[in-house]
């Protein structure tokens, strides 16, 4: 990978991420409009760009095996998370990727301390991980509908300041303990404005094979809009790392969303550089020793490394027939 590319990458992400320490209000300081002046016909190509970088780069970081990436996503309804995961990991080999949906908690979750289902789902090594919906819900829908918080039985729960300082604190100690120990932890928020939202669920209304992702709760979110932006800005101000930042995607138009996804988890993976392992001498010479056992047992008419051969050919145009015996079977 060029050095070039991988800093075109990085200024192109640059103006989204939330520099840690600053104090954020979301419908001041990011536009859901923006698109760094794109239009819709260069995002076909981007987009398949960042597609085929991330499946190279997740064959290496599967084959490295020492580093592993959790994508959060958070958005508020409509915001295009799937949408988003369906495009961004379109190329990726799916053995190397494992998405976890985070629902209402269920009773046995609710028995836990907060973070314990988020802690189950975590990436191995050589994975990506993608979160939708996040720990972050904690200090989200919490916080907007406190009567979650009670049904998490905390000591002494007080829905107060000092309780989502403290989570904010608990969760940024919780990714620096990830990626110390070789996790990196990459959170993108999609930024919908309420106008598109509103297009959006008129859309999932008016054409029948969208009714099925309308719900009526989506339009009870809706009437809360102002203390979730609250909520995001409060959050964004103080989760975002120097080891763990966040992004705010600007989510109204679909394609530029994807591609600043696709950009922001090939900008983490280019960061931990995976490579393929080399196996060292001792084992590449085992490896030589077993070629040629393999090639001494090419049936007659066989080329004694196919593979070789069609390298050679792919190579020089033509076949190396001095190397093939009689072209009959035996027998
Ligand atoms: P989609 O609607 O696209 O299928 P979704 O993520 O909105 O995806 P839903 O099943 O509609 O999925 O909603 C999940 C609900 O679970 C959301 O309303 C969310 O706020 C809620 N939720 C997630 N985490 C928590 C949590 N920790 N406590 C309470 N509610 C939560
Ligand atoms: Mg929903």
């Amino acid at each position: 990978m060029s050095d070039e590319r991988a800093g075109r990458i990085a200024d192109f992400i640059e103006p989204l991420r939330v520099e840690p320490g600053s104090t954020v209000r979301l419908g001041r300081d990011f536009d859901p409009r923006y698109k760094a002046g794109l239009k819709k016909r260069d995002g076909v190509e981007l987009l398949q760009t960042g597609v085929s970088l991330l499946a190279e780069y997740q064959e290496r970081l599967a084959a490295q095996d020492s580093h592993g990436v959790l994508l959060c996503l958070q958005a508020l309804d409509a915001g295009g998370k799937d949408g988003t995961i369906r495009h961004v990991m379109s190329g990726v080999n799916p053995q190397g990727v494992r998405v976890s949906s985070f629902k209402v908690p269920s009773a046995e979750e609710l028995d836990h301390d907060y973070l314990w289902r988020y802690a189950q789902r975590l990436p191995a090594r050589g994975e990506i991980a993608i979160f939708n919906r996040s720990h972050y819900e904690e200090v989200l829908v919490v916080r907007v509908h406190p009567e979650n918080l009670v049904r998490q039985r905390l000591p002494e729960v007080e829905g107060g300041r000092d309780l989502w300082d403290r989570r904010y604190r608990e969760i940024n100690r919780w990714e620096r303990y990830l990626t110390d120990n070789g996790f990196s932890v990459v959170k993108i928020f999609l930024n919908l404005s309420k106008e598109e939202q509103r297009t959006r669920f008129l859309k999932r209304i008016d054409r029948p094979e969208k009714n099925w992702k309308f719900s009526a709760a989506d339009v009870r979110e809706r009437r809360r809009w102002d203390d979730y932006q609250h909520a995001f800005s409060e959050m964004l101000s103080a989760t975002s790392t120097k080891w763990a930042p966040w992004y705010v995607v600007p989510a109204d138009r679909k394609w530029f969303a994807r591609i600043c996804a696709a950009a922001i988890l090939a900008h983490t993976l280019m960061e931990i550089d995976p490579q393929y392992p080399d196996v060292g001498d001792a084992a590449r010479k085992d490896l030589l020793a077993t070629k040629r056992d393999l090639e001494r047992e090419a049936p007659e008419g066989a080329a004694a490394d196919p593979y070789e051969d069609r390298s050679e050919k792919g190579r020089s145009g033509k076949g190396r027939s001095g190397k093939r015996r009689s072209g009959k079977r035996r027998g």
